[in-house]
């Protein structure tokens, strides 16, 4: 039952049409507990009561489907105003950001362009910007935009998934750049091909990808929610006598709020992933797909004004 929800949960995600409605109607159906509003001005009031908690943060532009130049270079600059925002507020915030929205389905000259304007304007306001992963069949592209923009800017990482089969190959091979890097399971549906099917595969193959990145002395972000993962993270720091200064955890926005908040009164540095923009509905969609049980999100929303 839970895989079929998943399933139609994706299939939802993707469509383009129900994309569009949602956009014209604005946040439903719980959405606004999981996505900080539809305005940069709504994302900054979130942020700065989570940096008042104690948290940091990283923003995120919804953006699905983008189907020309012209609005990649709009994507871009929503991009620009967001780091300009968390300049002028003071915030302790970075940027994410997914290279689809760059323009990586039109053209690799367009997204470097874009991506360049972005990383000049972050690196002058000190925000580093991570180049969130999306599905497999960009994940090979998106590794080498990374790798090429590496070379020019010290404000930028991306994020590896635990469930590819490629990845610990791809923890290694990255190595000799240091990257900061965000560590997760994996949001997609992938085939047996390229994905562990198991999710007791999946989960052991994160903690050897968290274990040997944080072994080789890079950054780590360990973004999830799961307790077995974090207490994994915990036993890490011990066992290799890390400095707190190497890892965080992250968690987006509306989620383990207790969690977040008994790792910040623990000293640890908790980054929230905050999604804003009038196109929420597929980020929402994949989020229920993870876990079919925020369905109580949906439900509570449908109650709230
Ligand atoms: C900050 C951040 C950034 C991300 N960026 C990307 C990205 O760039 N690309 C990508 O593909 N994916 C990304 N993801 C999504 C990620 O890949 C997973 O799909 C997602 O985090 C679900 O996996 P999990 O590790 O949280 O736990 P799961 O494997 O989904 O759950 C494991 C266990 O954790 C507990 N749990 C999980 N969620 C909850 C909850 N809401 N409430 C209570 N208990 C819970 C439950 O006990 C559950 O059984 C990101 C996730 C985060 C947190």
């Amino acid at each position: 039952m839970e895989q079929l929800l998943r399933n139609v949960f994706l299939f939802l995600s993707k469509n383009k049409l129900f994309t569009k409605l949602a956009k014209s109607y604005g946040l439903k159906f719980g959405a606004k507990n999981v996505v900080a509003g539809e305005k940069i001005d709504d994302a900054v009031k979130i942020i700065q009561k989570l940096n008042e908690e104690g948290k940091v943060v990283t923003i995120d532009h919804l953006g699905e489907f983008i189907d020309s130049k012209e609005e990649a270079r709009a994507s871009a600059l929503e991009c620009i105003e967001a780091i300009r925002a968390i300049a002028d507020n003071g915030l302790d915030a970075q940027m994410s950001l997914k290279l689809t929205s760059m323009g990586l389905d039109i053209s690799e000259e367009i997204v470097l362009e874009n991506m360049y304007k972005i990383l000049d304007v972050g690196a002058s306001n000190n925000v580093f910007v991570t180049i969130d992963m999306e599905d497999y069949e960009r994940c090979q592209q998106t590794i080498d935009i990374f790798k090429h923009l590496k070379n020019d800017y010290e404000n930028i990482g991306t994020v590896l998934q635990s469930y590819l089969y490629r990845t610990m190959g791809d923890i290694k091979d990255l190595n000799y750049l240091s990257p900061n890097l965000r560590l997760v399971k994996g949001a997609y549906k992938e085939s047996a091909e390229v994905a562990f099917p198991d999710k007791k595969d999946v989960d052991e193959n994160y903690k050897k990808i968290i274990k040997t990145h944080l072994q080789n002395g890079n950054y780590t972000a360990i973004a999830t929610h799961d307790d077995n993962m974090v207490d994994y993270t915990k036993q890490l720091e011990k066992q290799l006598s890390l400095d707190r200064g190497q890892f965080e955890f992250q968690m987006l926005y509306g989620f383990r709020k207790e969690l977040q908040k008994q790792l910040v009164e623990e000293g640890y540095t908790v980054r929230v992933y905050v999604p804003y923009g009038d196109d929420w509905y597929g980020y929402f969609m994949r989020r229920l797909a993870e876990r079919p049980a925020n369905i109580a999100f949906v439900l509570k929303g449908l109650f709230k004004k």
